[in-house]
């Protein structure tokens, strides 16, 4: 079996877009940034033997206010960027389109996203990580039965299910994924 780091999408990969200490995603290509030391990031934890998976709510498209394929043009520019920038490692992208009404079991803090990759790729989710920046991260992490790391932005936003650890950048959470790996092989 494999073992997955499973990773959010806005405030994980990419900058969100904070409005009123709220955060969004981008709206086009054109608004996408990488974050700081996130190509170095997933390569490190690609080395080590992780299976690297973005999972991520995009409720604007049951909203109407985006497009799968606009979601789609933002996978394709996040993973194969810009002139000159390597491909990032990523895996998969595991997306939930729908909004709290629909009831589907993807979307965060459902585990569904994770469940699916999980019986797809044969991956030990007891040995797996999520790494998120909002309570619907750490909850779906949670109900899923892997370690849960949040990356903390001071959203306004009630913490409702308490991470394992805390961080700034997911170059930190991959500095700790890293060395509880060595912790538990020595
Ligand atoms: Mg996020
Ligand atoms: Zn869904």
């Amino acid at each position: 079996m494999h073992r997955a780091v499973f990773l959010d999408r806005d405030g994980v990969i990419n900058r969100a877009i904070v409005r009123k200490g709220k955060p969004y995603p981008p709206a086009s290509l054109a608004e996408l940034e990488l974050l700081p030391g996130v190509p170095e990031a997933l390569l490190r934890l690609h080395t080590a033997g992780f299976q690297l998976i973005i999972v991520t709510n995009q409720p604007d498209v049951a909203r109407g206010t985006t497009t799968r394929t606009e979601v789609e043009a933002i996978h394709h520019g996040l993973q194969f960027g810009g002139a000159g920038r390597p491909p990032l490692h990523i895996d998969r992208f595991q997306v939930c389109y729908h909004d709290d009404s629909d009831g589907c079991n993807c979307r965060k803090p459902a585990p569904g996203l994770l469940l699916d990759a999980a019986r797809e790729d044969d991956l030990d989710l007891t040995t797996s990580f999520m790494v998120g920046d909002r309570w619907r991260d750490i909850e779906a992490g949670r109900r899923a039965g892997c370690t849960t790391l949040f990356i903390d932005y001071g959203y306004d936003e009630a913490e409702r299910s308490p991470p394992d650890a805390r961080f700034r950048s997911l170059a930190e959470a991959a500095d700790w994924i890293l060395n509880d790996m060595r912790r538990a092989t020595i």
